[in-house]
């Protein structure tokens, strides 16, 4: 939650003209629907506003950016655990944590059109669709509210979360006591936030529907600003090596005057989206806020107690928090390039191999009797080791065209000459180097390069595509 007190946290979605994007988020929008990665939410209805829905290819990726972060996250180290709380809480968590009363942005309203407006996102003082007068703003909650039980009444009000965090803060003396863990401890949480955001747009950048990555990590208080900018550091990184441009991204400190009302001090990450510069996570140290707020409300004691030393004290809380949906988006662009080969264009998505939808293609030269028992044979020796699609239709370099702007890695083929020598080509998408492997081998061969092993350009067998 970053609302309160931040009016003019939008002004870079206007866009930031001084470095204009390489691509326009139509060309995303166009090779996500062609390509089965996002499509309108109920489409054929019309579609919903601000609503997406992830295709075959979509999941997939989505699958692997959640996948890297927790890996990163959870997996890699031993000061952090995972956790899956639900979306509905009890009502007392969102007046304790604040979003009851400051989740809210200023709201306005055309009084001839009737289009609403986020009162800090537009510039001049008439409507930006029809030059209408303006209502004053009025504070806007941006919860979900919905009933819980079957009878709609007072007592029964419920908000959808509007983050995860809550879950966390929530649990915390059950994971302490269960994890037997010692701070610094994370508690990692990946799952689905709404908020009634009044502007939606730029496709799946604002939605009122999304998904979080949130880590909250509690340390001991006088150790939090070292810890801040260690996380700050770590976040950087990941989106860097997961093939980011550092050129394309920037950290920008936050404001006295623009900090939410929990944050003791806070960053973010933006990146350079054809918009603009705007902002694709934020890491922020809520110091004891939370913990404190939960505790009064809900009357049991959140704290820690550090044996060694013996001293008890409430943990501070370093978050850095990142959107799924925004993620994805973020590595599509930077991802996306068009290239001119022999004349034909050519459109590719760059992906980070542990990103790709898809990490293997095989591709018999053609649909052949002959040549769909071995190019079979394949796909099935590879299936359970690696995401992998099979695809004999069309022309092989419409099918290799296919694969590049999904973004795959590498491509087996299968030829005439494989039924005789038991040797298939892989190619590779950068590149477009090729290499004649045993079928053997191929296996092992792909799970080094999936690994980050360069592909071997070595003269006697690598080629490049006609
Ligand atoms: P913004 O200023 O863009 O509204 P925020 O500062 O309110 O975002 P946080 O509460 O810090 O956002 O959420 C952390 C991350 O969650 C954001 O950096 C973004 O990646 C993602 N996120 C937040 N709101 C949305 C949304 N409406 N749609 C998609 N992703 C979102």
């Amino acid at each position: 939650m970053n609302k309160a007190g931040k009016l003019s946290s939008d002004a870079s979605e206007k866009g930031d003209l001084r470095m204009p994007a390489k691509v326009d988020m139509d060309k995303i929008v166009s090779l996500c629907k062609r390509r089965g990665l996002v499509f309108p939410s109920s489409e054929i209805y019309g579609g919903l506003a601000s609503c997406w829905d992830y295709g075959p290819m979509g999941v997939e990726l989505k699958r692997n950016v959640r996948d890297a972060w927790w890996k990163a996250i959870v997996h890699e180290r031993d000061d952090v655990v995972g956790l899956d709380t639900s979306i509905m809480m009890h009502p007392g968590v969102w007046a304790a944590s604040g979003h009851i009363d400051s989740f809210t942005d200023p709201l306005v309203e055309c009084k001839s059109c009737h289009l609403r407006w986020r009162a800090d996102a537009i510039e001049g003082k008439g409507c930006p669709k029809c030059g209408g007068e303006l209502t004053e703003p009025r504070m806007f909650n941006l919860m979900f509210k919905t009933s819980m039980g079957p009878v709609e009444e007072e007592a029964s009000t419920i908000y959808l979360r509007p983050e995860t965090a809550q879950g966390i803060f929530v649990n915390f003396d059950n994971v302490i006591t269960t994890s037997r863990k010692k701070l610094p401890l994370g508690i990692a949480q990946i799952g689905k936030s709404f908020r009634n955001e009044i502007t939606t747009g730029n496709f799946i950048f604002r939605t009122r529907e999304f998904e979080h990555m949130e880590l909250e990590y509690f340390v001991k208080p006088g150790t939090d600003e070292k810890w801040l900018d260690y996380w700050v550091k770590e976040r950087f990184d990941w989106y860097v090596k997961l093939g980011i441009r550092k050129e394309n991204l920037r950290l920008r400190q936050h404001g006295k005057d623009e900090l939410a009302h929990y944050a003791r001090d806070c960053y973010d990450i933006d990146y350079l989206f054809p918009m603009g510069w705007s902002e694709l996570e934020g890491i922020a140290n809520r110091g004891d806020f939370d913990l404190i707020q939960h505790a009064k409300h809900s009357g049991k004691e959140l704290g820690y107690y550090d044996a060694e030393a013996d001293e008890k004290y409430v943990p501070y809380v370093i978050e850095p928090s990142a959107g799924v949906d925004r993620s994805v988006l973020a590595f599509l662009i930077d991802a996306y390039d068009e290239e001119e080969i022999e004349g034909e264009k050519r459109t590719l998505l760059h992906l980070h191999r542990d990103l790709a939808p898809i990490k293997v293609a095989v591709l018999p030269l053609s649909r052949n009797e002959k040549l769909t028992p071995l190019a079979k044979e394949v796909f099935n020796k590879l299936c359970p080791n690696f995401v992998t699609d099979y695809d004999d239709s069309q022309s092989i370099g419409r099918r290799y065209r296919r694969q590049d702007e999904i973004g795959t890695p590498f491509c087996v083929t299968i030829d005439f000459e494989s039924l005789e020598d038991k040797q298939v080509t892989i190619r590779e998408r950068d590149s477009l180097a090729q290499i004649r492997v045993p079928i053997e081998e191929l296996d092992k061969i792909l799970e080094a390069k999936l690994k980050g092993e360069a592909f071997d350009a070595s003269p006697l067998w690598a080629t490049r595509e006609k």
